[in-house]
């Protein structure tokens, strides 16, 4: 399967820096930093670092003067190394006085993020709100509206839970929380409307920890406005579980048409790359044919014919190639993003899935002749044997892609309707 057609949801359309967000535009990979942002050098090189993966928007987070008064700074670093990709700053209690005290902030932030629940209480907090929205009309930026399960407005949860007490059938307690965070979000985009920011500067998300309530957040919240929608499981944890998590709710809710922007809010192991929710928002969204960004190696899981780790260092030896490949790749030779490699252990249905791939390999499984077919745009094309079978095909594939997606190459278009690139405007 190499495309679906999912109906996207018809929304409005966001402009963030030159990212288009919304309706038909292709579902945006977004990522968050963990820096200091007070540490220009170290924010900078992370952005520069996620945004190289494949991440469209980075937010940091802007949280105290010294954060705000680096941020320009941040965004010329980027500047100076060609990297454009539109920073989210990330306000919460103190965004209005961060951005009435650091204007350079607020103009070098592509959008803002503005947890309605963290802004403050009562007529104060309504004072705080009401100063970033202005700042945003004043500056032209969009607006992202994030509410947060865990920070959720305790006066709207508070209203309607004794409202909900007072029905003779009382709905159950999840329930009403669920819809507490979507009025809370709904709400706060018809006062930023009330306050002159246009309906085309707001997205909205509602962010919870756990599957089935982001479902069904998500689902009523899209029904009940026109907004493009961020969508991410909040805290979804570590390793696998986070990885399981989001792609178990994500994808739900994207087979729908529902969701312009996501992130993969994983925990990375001590010292592990903040890149790998990059990663893994990208791998669901190609994996689900609605966009694709890498050539991806389809490799069988391996069983009792493989008695070597061959097949399973070479399926990771060509994948992590392919991946460090696409900085240049994606520039050199559109449509790469669309080659399918295949790596298989052995001669049982390594043939067969090679030939589905463009290029495919099959190593020798326990009792084979110790060699490796090649099969290219399903043709057999040469065996392979001796040591160094790895970098024999990691050279036919370097050869593949200058071929068919070079200059002059037989598939140097990418197939109508596969891949939709982000829309500079
Ligand atoms: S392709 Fe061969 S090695 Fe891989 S799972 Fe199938 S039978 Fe086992």
């Amino acid at each position: 399967m190499d495309s679906v057609i999912i109906a996207r949801r018809p929304t409005r359309q966001v402009r963030v820096g030159h990212v288009l967000v919304g309706s038909d535009a292709p579902v945006v990979v977004q990522s968050m930093t963990n820096t200091d942002t007070a540490d220009a050098a170290a924010t900078a090189d992370q952005v520069y670092e996620l945004a190289d993966a494949g991440s469209e928007l980075v937010r940091i987070t802007v949280n105290s003067p010294e954060a705000a008064s680096k941020v320009a700074e941040i965004r010329q670093r980027l500047d100076g190394r060609g990297c454009g990709v539109p920073l989210v700053g990330d306000f919460h209690f103190n965004g209005d006085r961060l951005l009435r005290e650091f204007p350079d902030c607020a103009r070098a932030l592509a959008k803002y993020r503005i947890n309605p629940g963290n802004v403050g209480r009562g007529a104060k907090g309504d004072d705080k709100f009401a100063f970033m929205i202005r700042t945003a009309v004043e500056f032209d930026k969009p607006v992202r509206i994030g509410v947060n399960w865990g920070s959720l407005d305790a006066a709207l949860a508070t209203r309607l839970m004794d409202a909900n007490n007072r029905l003779s059938q009382p709905l159950p307690a999840d329930q009403v929380m669920r819809e507490a965070l979507i009025l809370s979000a709904l709400e706060s985009a018809e006062k930023a409307i009330d306050l002159g920011l246009s309906a085309d500067k707001i997205l909205l998300s509602c962010k919870v920890s756990h599957v089935q309530d982001l479902i069904a957040v998500y689902r009523d919240l899209a029904r009940r406005c026109d907004f493009p929608l961020h969508l991410g499981l909040t805290e979804a944890g570590m390793g696998t579980k986070g990885v399981v998590a989001s792609s178990a709710a994500l994808a739900i809710l994207l087979q729908e048409g529902i969701g312009d922007t996501i992130r993969i809010s994983l925990t990375p192991a001590p010292g592990e790359s903040r890149t790998r929710e990059v990663v893994v928002a990208q791998e669901l969204l190609q994996t689900m044919g609605l966009r694709s960004f890498t050539p991806l190696v389809t490799a069988c899981p391996g069983c009792g014919r493989t008695t070597s780790t061959l097949f399973q260092e070479l399926a990771e030896r060509i994948q992590a190639y392919l991946r460090a490949q696409m900085p240049i790749w994606r520039l050199q030779y559109p449509g790469v993003e669309e080659m399918k490699v295949a790596v298989m252990g052995c001669v049982v249905n390594g043939p067969g899935e090679s030939k589905l791939a463009d290029i495919g390999i099959s190593l020798p499984g326990t009792g084979e002749v110790p060699v490796a077919p090649v099969y290219i745009d399903g043709q057999k094309d040469v065996t392979l044997k001796g040591d160094d079978i790895a970098e024999a095909f990691t050279r036919i594939v370097d050869q593949y892609v200058q071929s068919r997606f070079g200059e002059g190459g037989s598939r140097r278009t990418a197939p109508a309707g596969k891949t939709i690139p982000i829309r500079q405007v």
